[in-house]
């Protein structure tokens, strides 16, 4: 409330104010922490990832017993965010954000952070807000480097406007899991991504910066652009959202290296039954209120409540198909 720019008002409307962050990997983690802390009053976060031991060296929300538990991150995100504040509501939902589910995940908020490792899920993100009129915050970081852009439906470019245009500066091919990361730009980019969140939800939309910003932490580079619109985006003026219709949503997908998801089947499943009929023919049952995890030869298995499964070990689509099928059935 002391800081000029937000003030007693902007500090009320950041209490009254609802946002929700795809994914809580490094930049999710961080950004929920700083809107938590901020008083943001309504923060949902939506991830369907579980806590592994090699996530800690970034995701400042997580420790060891969290991984030693195997929580989801959502799960483990929404308890360390309660105790850090309880006057605000934190809500984690355990879940994968498809063309399926996105209507009925994302519409309850004033503002989307981005917080995915893939453009696929960014792309649903970009159509389902530009389709809803709500601005989100694209935000990225791989190795050492990492960019971050605010998108206002018709005010700003959007993702479609700076990818799809054969513009986007630097291509993030590359994947955390195949060069590392580093929690610096993580967490830079997630402070920046932060600040301009709260300039939306306390009304001090003047103050955006309306910029493509990046930085490499170990070289020091740092640029500023301005993105310009395209005439022509598919996504935000010729309103085609063909990543929100689901077109082509396939069923398993790579998730990190050596491992796909497998996410063909939406169906509730009961873990202490399934972990008992299991614990005979595979190594390592592991369950908990959220999941089941098992090893079987080379691979392993988890299993979430809803029936999605994230199979290590393999790339091999076949493979996972055939191993959800021989232990989880059809
Ligand atoms: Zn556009």
């Amino acid at each position: 409330m002391l800081f000029a720019g937000i003030g007693a008002e902007g500090q009320r409307r950041l209490l009254a104010s609802r946002a929700t962050v795809v994914g809580c990997g490094a930049i999710g983690a961080a950004a929920a922490n700083l809107l938590v802390r901020a008083g943001v009053g309504h923060v949902t976060i939506i991830d369907r990832d579980f806590v592994e031991p090699s996530n800690l060296q970034r995701q400042t929300l997580f420790d060891e017993s969290d991984a030693q538990d195997t929580l989801p991150k959502a799960v483990a995100a929404e308890r360390k965010l309660l105790a850090i504040n309880s006057s605000v509501k934190v809500r984690g939902v355990v879940a994968d954000l498809s063309p399926g589910n996105a209507e009925k995940l994302l519409p309850d908020c004033d503002l989307i952070l981005d917080g995915t490792d893939n453009f696929e899920t960014r792309f649903l993100i970009n159509d389902f807000a530009m389709k809803a009129g709500l601005p989100w915050i694209y935000a990225a970081g791989v190795s050492s480097y990492g960019l971050t852009m605010t998108i206002r439906p018709g005010l700003t470019a959007c993702l479609a406007c700076l990818v799809e245009n054969g513009d986007s500066g630097r291509a993030l091919e590359e994947t955390c899991d195949t060069v590392g990361v580093l929690g610096p730009i993580v967490n830079l980019v997630a402070s920046w991504q932060v600040a301009e969140a709260l300039k939306i939800l306390a009304g001090r939309t003047e103050a955006l910066h309306d910029r493509l910003l990046s930085c490499d932490v170990w070289s020091s580079h740092m640029q500023s652009i301005r993105v310009a619109r395209n005439p022509q985006c598919r996504a935000c003026v010729r309103r085609d959202f063909s990543y929100l219709d689901g077109e082509a949503q396939p069923q398993i997908t790579l998730c990190g290296r050596d491992s796909v998801q497998i996410h063909e089947r939406s169906r509730a499943l009961d873990l202490p039954t399934l972990a008992f009929r299991l614990r005979p023919v595979v190594q390592d049952v592991r369950q908990n209120d959220f999941l089941l995890r098992f090893r079987v030869a080379l691979y392993e298995m988890t299993v979430f409540a809803d029936g999605r499964a994230i199979l290590k070990g393999s790339k091999d689509p076949a493979v996972a198909r055939s191993l959800y099928a021989r232990y989880l059935g059809t």
